[in-house]
């Protein structure tokens, strides 16, 4: 058989492409090298504005919901910001994505689990020969090809896809304090930056347990679990009570980085997608795949010839929105400390970030004030301006 689409990887990128895909009609094959359910280095954060994505409720896999932040510098002079519609789900990724790739089975995806991929062939001619898929178990012929294989994918690099980057990295495990989830933690969640330039820090309250971790663009592997250790003792808790403590790669893409070279399309971390200024990556991962099935769609379907158009609807849509997360990474990270706090505990913009992590409005209506400001600090900080600015924050984090 020749599926209409081969997906690599069945993280929230992959199944989402693929259910939306065989939505649309078309065949749909799924391959994972994991079988499910299997876990993923991840906070198990997803904001409502990545939950309103999907055309299904989320409750059998959310295990606590917040309406509040806890903003802090150096977990010190903390601010609780709360608001009275729901801001973020916590979840643990094993349920989530098993979750996800169970609705894609559903609607009609077949999926292969266990199965790692070994060889990709492209034909010349991608109109009339099929893509050959070659794995440890079987072969496959595709018309199209989607990379949803993560941050360490290697689908992109089969496909001649160059996938230049900007690597952050994240580190997070568990911890179970006596008598479960401390009362502060019941309805709120807690976000540090005074302590890393570059990165933050994260208190995550799941049903029973706390997650915690740290994160960011411009840190080593050394420097977080420095960063970590500052954390539990803020809490007065002991490195030694961390359970599962894992890290992994947050790709940030490259500006003009390509997300499609002839019938192969990238989406979520396998396309650099992740959000640089809060770390959130689902959301552009089911953002992405269902972009793409849309393109897939069109083109498969003969209303296209190509499938340029997922690029250009990307680069107007997530990219943008990037490339102001980027922006507002590099100016929170620069400001002095007592200024980024300002801004963090700003009550005349909370509700807009609310509106932001319900998905109701977009980084871009962040930029209020004076026009002259931002068009000077649009300049300063473009995102060429990243390696530079990447450069001073590595030398303050030594
Ligand atoms: C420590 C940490 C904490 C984070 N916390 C959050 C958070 O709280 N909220 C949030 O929104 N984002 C968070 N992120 C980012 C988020 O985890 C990713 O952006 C998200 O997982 C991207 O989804 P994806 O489907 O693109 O890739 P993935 O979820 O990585 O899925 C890729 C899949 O591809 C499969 N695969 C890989 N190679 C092959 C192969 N050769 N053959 C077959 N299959 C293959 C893998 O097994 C995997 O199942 C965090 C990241 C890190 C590192």
């Amino acid at each position: 058989m020749q599926y209409d689409v081969i997906i690599v990887g069945a993280g929230p990128a992959g199944s989402t492409t693929g259910r939306e895909c065989v939505v649309r009609g078309l065949s749909v094959l799924l391959i994972d090298k994991a079988i499910f359910p299997r876990d993923k280095p991840c906070g198990g954060a997803v904001s409502l504005r990545a939950a309103v994505l999907l055309p299904f409720d989320l409750t059998p896999v959310i295990e606590r919901t917040t309406h509040a932040i806890r903003f802090s510098t150096s977990w010190k002079s903390r601010l609780t910001q709360s608001a009275k519609d729901p801001l973020i789900h916590f979840t643990q990724r094993r349920t989530l994505d098993h979750f996800l790739l169970e609705e894609a089975k559903k609607n009609g995806v077949t999926v292969r689990e266990g199965t790692q991929i070994k060889e990709i062939n492209f034909p010349q001619n991608r109109k009339k020969n099929p893509v050959i898929v070659r794995t440890d178990r079987e072969t496959f012929r595709g018309k199209t090809v989607v990379a949803a294989d993560g941050a360490a994918g290697i689908t992109a690099r089969m496909a001649g896809i160059p996938t230049p980057r900007w690597r952050g990295l994240a580190l997070e495990g568990n911890i179970q304090p006596k008598g479960g989830v401390p009362k502060l933690w019941k309805n709120c969640f807690g976000l540090d930056t005074g302590d890393i330039p570059g990165g933050y820090s994260w208190i995550f309250p799941k049903r029973d347990h706390l997650n915690i971790g740290v994160g960011g663009l411009s840190l080593g592997k050394n420097s977080l679990k420095n960063k970590l250790e500052i954390l539990m003792r803020a809490q007065g808790w002991h490195i030694a009570d961390i359970e599962g403590l894992k890290s992994f790669s947050l790709p940030l893409r490259k500006p003009d980085a390509p997300l499609v070279k002839g019938n192969t399309l990238l989406v979520g971390d396998a396309a650099g997608l992740v959000d640089p200024y809060s770390g959130e990556g689902i959301h552009n991962a089911i953002r992405s795949g269902q972009m793409a099935a849309k393109h897939l769609s069109h083109y498969l379907s003969g209303g296209r010839s190509d499938l340029k158009g997922y690029q250009q609807e990307m680069a107007q849509t997530v990219l943008r929105d990037m490339d102001v997360s980027l922006q507002l990474f590099m100016l929170i990270h620069l400001l002095p400390l007592r200024l980024a706090e300002r801004l963090h505990h700003d009550q005349a913009r909370w509700p807009l970030i609310c509106r932001i992590l319900r998905g109701e409005a977009q980084y871009q209506d962040l930029k209020q004030g004076p026009a002259f400001l931002w068009t000077l600090l649009d300049y300063m900080l473009r995102p060429a301006a990243f390696p530079f600015v990447s450069k001073i924050l590595r030398r303050l984090n030594r």
